[in-house]
This record gives structure tokens, sequence and C-alpha cells, in this order.
């Protein structure tokens, strides 16, 4: 995949409000929203809402200032679901798919995090 952003990708049109979404929290940067097609109880996306592609293309031209507040977001979801261990939560899975081999279906770079169950083995070994 080239780094040439569709600004018509599902998310970029989420962020335009073009189409709906569940939101969780916003921020300033920063959007977390329920995924339409749960993976677990718990399946929630969250977004800079700059125009980046993939995890490396963040870290690489985003500004500190979303750099941080992405990562806080992805955090206060994590405490606000009751997911962190360290509060009693029962867990949960980061996952950011990227490019062909991640299987990354939407361009823009998105974390899921997946909890409410056990999420099993990370990926298949066939
Ligand atoms: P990935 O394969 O990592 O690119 O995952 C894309 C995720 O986006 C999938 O889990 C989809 O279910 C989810 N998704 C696609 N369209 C929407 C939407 N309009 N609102 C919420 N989640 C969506």
């Amino acid at each position: 995949m080239g780094l040439n952003y569709d600004f018509n990708n599902i998310f970029a049109k989420i962020l335009k409000k073009e189409i709906p979404n569940e939101t969780v929290l916003e921020t300033k940067h920063s959007l977390a929203f329920k995924d339409i097609n749960p993976a677990a109880p718990i399946h929630i996306l969250v977004i800079p809402k700059g125009p980046y592609v993939n995890y490396d293309h963040f870290i690489s031209n985003a500004t500190d200032e979303e750099i941080i507040d992405f990562n806080k977001t992805v955090k206060e979801v994590i405490e606000k679901q009751e997911l962190d261990p360290k509060s009693n939560g029962n867990g949960y899975r980061l996952i950011a798919n990227t490019g062909i081999n991640g299987v990354q279906e939407v361009p823009h770079l998105h974390f899921h995090i997946l909890g409410g169950k056990n999420m099993g083995f990370m990926v298949s070994k066939t």
C-alpha cells in the first residue's frame, strides 16, 4: 500500500460526519467509536483525526500533541471500559492491522480495542 491518504475512506467520512458513528470518546485530535461489526463484546476503534494511513505514517508525521492525544485516548477508553487489569479488569487486546499482510481494510490508522471475552490465540498458526 502506498501512503497516499484516501480522503474518501470510510473513517474519513465518519470524521467529516458524512456517515454516523457510535462515539465512545472524542478529543481535539482523536475519536473513539464502536466497531460496526464487533468481534468481541467490547470492540472499539480509536483513530486520530489527522490523515494518517497507519501507525508508522502517524508517528513519522503527526505532531507531538496529536501523538500524545491519541495515546491518551486509547488509555482513557481502556479505563472507561474497565478493561485494565490494574483496576481489576479482565484485560484486552490492542490491534493495529497494517497493510496487505496485516489485512488492513480501512486505510486510516485505527487501533482496535477488544475485550469482554477471552480472545484466544493472537493469530492462526496454520
Ligand atoms: P481493519 O481490517 O483493521 O482495517 O478493520 C476495519 C474495521 O472497521 C472492521 O472491524 C470493521 O468492522 C470496521 N468498520 C468498517 N466500517 C465501519 C463503520 N462505518 N463504523 C464502525 N466501524 C466500521
